[in-house]
This record gives structure tokens, sequence and C-alpha cells, in this order.
């Protein structure tokens, strides 16, 4: 990384690799009126190589694309762009060795895809969640550049509404079974999926991913090593036909007796260092509570507190563990690019970024 103090003049040159998909798409509309990033490079596979933006995405997003970034010729994934910040929405197929690259080149990666989320010396950050994880960048060894991760988009909405009942109350299982919007699969992997007026019960790696990432994610950092919090958990994952939003149902048994006005009242307190610094998008409370035995549901309550609130709902005690409820968490925001850019602006705002 190139070295000078983040003094709000100039807008931070960022790029997205994998543009073209539903992930770049959202970090597209998200970065174009971002206060601290421009965009200044677009990158997405050899058949969008060379073309406008605007022709080479199939463009998804509600708001119109701004003349300058749909006229943006779309480049290789190839490490040379004058950029300080990637984000990555790459397919995982491709994404760990050109994440990789673009590291050793001096770039800040910021990646939503699988490959580097469990190496060991690579953050799974969710910003309110486990910012203290940064410290492990230090043991990264390219000269330069950094891969910092966030979690897989169920996961995220999970270990937010986890982290406060396993700080106060103690984890001991976690039950939660998935509802998961067809968004989730991407441009690609939504083209022959057979969805309308169905429920598909096979989501490929997503059971094992929430079922590893989220110890990694509320483990704890002891100056060297991320420790894995270790409670059992299961998992179990459907894909269902709503656009946008993972909705899940969540049972846990905690380590102490604690009742429903104690939990409700941890979520509605659940703050973070983002909170605290009021970084642009950090929603004002990342857990918002309902109270409506109906709510949350995704057509409504998805798009909350832009995107980045994860809803949470139906509190009540559970026969087999000591509760259950709901949650819901917009995937391609708060599972994926609305985290990424939030982990870059607490890089940002704490002197981890140069440009
Ligand atoms: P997607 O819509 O299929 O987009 C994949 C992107 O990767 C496209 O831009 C595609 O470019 C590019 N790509 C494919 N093959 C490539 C290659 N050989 N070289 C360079 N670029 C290539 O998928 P998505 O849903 O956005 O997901 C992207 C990543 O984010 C995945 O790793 C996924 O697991 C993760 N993720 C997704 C979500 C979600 O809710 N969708 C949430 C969290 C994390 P072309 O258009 O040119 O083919």
């Amino acid at each position: 990384m190139i070295g000078c103090d983040f003094q709000y003049r100039d807008k931070i040159p960022v790029a997205i690799l994998g543009a073209t998909g539903s992930v770049g798409q959202k970090f597209v509309q998200l970065l174009s009126h971002h206060p601290w990033f421009q965009i200044r490079a677009l990158a997405a596979s050899e058949k969008s190589a060379g073309l406008p933006y605007g022709e080479a995405a199939k463009w998804q997003m509600p708001e119109p694309l701004s003349p300058e970034i749909a006229n943006m010729i779309v480049r290789k994934c190839e490490p040379a762009f004058p950029c300080s910040i990637v984000f990555s929405g790459l397919d995982a197929s491709v994404a760990g060795e050109i994440e990789t690259a673009f590291a050793k080149e001096g770039c800040l990666v910021i990646s939503n895809c699988r490959n580097h989320r469990m190496d060991a010396d690579v953050p799974l950050l969710i910003p309110e969640v486990n910012s203290e994880h940064l410290g492990i960048l230090k043991h990264q060894t390219f000269p330069s550049g950094k891969i910092i991760t966030n979690p897989n988009c169920t996961v995220t909405g999970l270990a937010i509404a986890l982290k406060p009942l396993d700080d106060h109350f103690g984890l001991e299982s976690v039950s939660v079974v998935t509802l998961q919007a067809i968004s989730g699969a991407g441009f690609h992997g939504r083209k022959n999926m057979n969805i309308d007026d169905n429920i598909i019960p096979f989501i490929k790696g997503e059971e094992e991913k929430i079922e590893s990432e989220i110890k990694k994610i509320l483990g704890s950092f002891d100056g060297r090593t991320i420790q894995f919090r270790s409670f059992n958990i299961s998992a179990q994952c459907n894909r269902v036909p709503v656009s946008d939003g993972h909705f899940q149902c969540v049972s846990v048994k905690l380590s102490k007796s604690v009742s429903e006005d104690e939990i409700i009242k941890v979520w509605k307190e659940f703050r973070g260092e983002v909170q605290r610094l009021k970084l642009p998008t950090a929603p004002e409370y990342p857990i918002q509570y309902f109270n409506e035995e109906t709510f949350p549901q995704p057509k409504i309550h998805r798009d909350l507190d832009k995107g980045m609130a994860v809803s949470v709902g139906r509190l009540r005690k559970c026969p087999l563990f000591d509760y259950k409820f709901v949650l819901l968490v917009h995937n391609t925001i708060r599972g994926a690019a609305g985290c990424a850019i939030l982990n870059a602006e607490l890089m940002t705002k704490s002197g981890m970024v140069y440009w």
C-alpha cells in the first residue's frame, strides 16, 4: 500500500472485481455516491473485459447507472489498477488466486468470497462483532498488501444476532434453518434454478460454511491467533422464491437462565465501534427487534437502515433449547457489499488504508 494520511480531501480510488455480478452490481450501486471512495476500475471475466460496463453488466439495480460508470471499460482481473482498495465479488472458482495476486501487488483486498475466509492470518470481519481480529493482519506476509474477508451472507446476520447473546449469556448450542433468497445464488447460479412455486432444500457448501465460519467470527484474538469459539451448531439451508433477504429460524441454548426481556435488551443495546464512529455505511442500530408477531418480513424489512440492520423478532421459549427467534438479513448488502464497504470504512478511519 502506498502511504499518506487519511484527511478526507481526495476520495480513495477503489476497484471492484466481479463487478458485473450480483454482489458486484451492489458494490457499484453503493459506491457510486460514497463520500470517501471513488470507483476507478471495474473488472470481470474475459467475456466482459473490453466492453463498456453498461454493456457487460445486465444492470439489475433500481437506480440508473451514471454515464461515467456505464462508459467505464471493464478490465481483466489483472493487478495493475490505480487503486488502494480492491473489493472482490468474484466467482469462488477464480477468486482465491486473483485476490492473492492483487494483495501481492500492494492492494488492500476486501473480499466477499469464501476462498481466504478460513486462512489463519485473514480476518473474517463483521465490524460490530470482531473488529479486534484486524490485529491478525500484522501476521500476513505480503510486502504491503493485505486480504480481509467478510463472511457468508447468512452467517453475517446470524453472527450479529448471536454476538450479544454469547457475550452476556454464553452460547452452548445453536440450531438454524434458513430460507434464502434467489439473489444469493448470483446471476449465474439462478439461471437454471427451478424456483417458481418451489423450495430447494440444498445450497451447496452453505451448511458447512455456517457451521465453521461462525466459530471463527465469535472467536477471541490473543494477539497471535484467532481462537475459535467452541459451541454446538447445526444448520439446514433452503432456497426460497424471495428476491432479496435471507430469513433464518434460530433456536439457542444458553449457559445462563435469562428472561425474554433481558435478551431483547441486549439486542437493542448492541453497538460496535462503527456506530460510535458514525461511519457512513454503519446502521444506527445493528439489530432491530420487532414485537409484532408477523415481523420481520423480507419484502418490508430487508432495506431497513440502508439494508445494514439485522431484523429480529418472535423471541419465545423453545421446548428443545432455551429460546427461539427469527431473523432477516439483506444478503447482498449487510451480507456482502455493504459489510465489505463498512470494513473498508473502519480500516480507513483507523489509519490502515494508504493511498
Ligand atoms: P455472480 O452474480 O455469478 O457474479 C460472479 C462474478 O464473477 C461476475 O462478475 C463474473 O464476471 C465474475 N467471474 C466469473 N468467472 C470469472 C473469471 N474466470 N475471471 C474473472 N471474473 C470472473 O455471483 P455473486 O452472487 O455476485 O457472488 C460473487 C461472490 O460473492 C461469490 O464468491 C459468492 O459466493 C459471494 N457472495 C455472494 C452473496 C450473494 O448474496 N449473492 C453474498 C455473499 C457472498 P462475468 O459477468 O464477466 O462472467
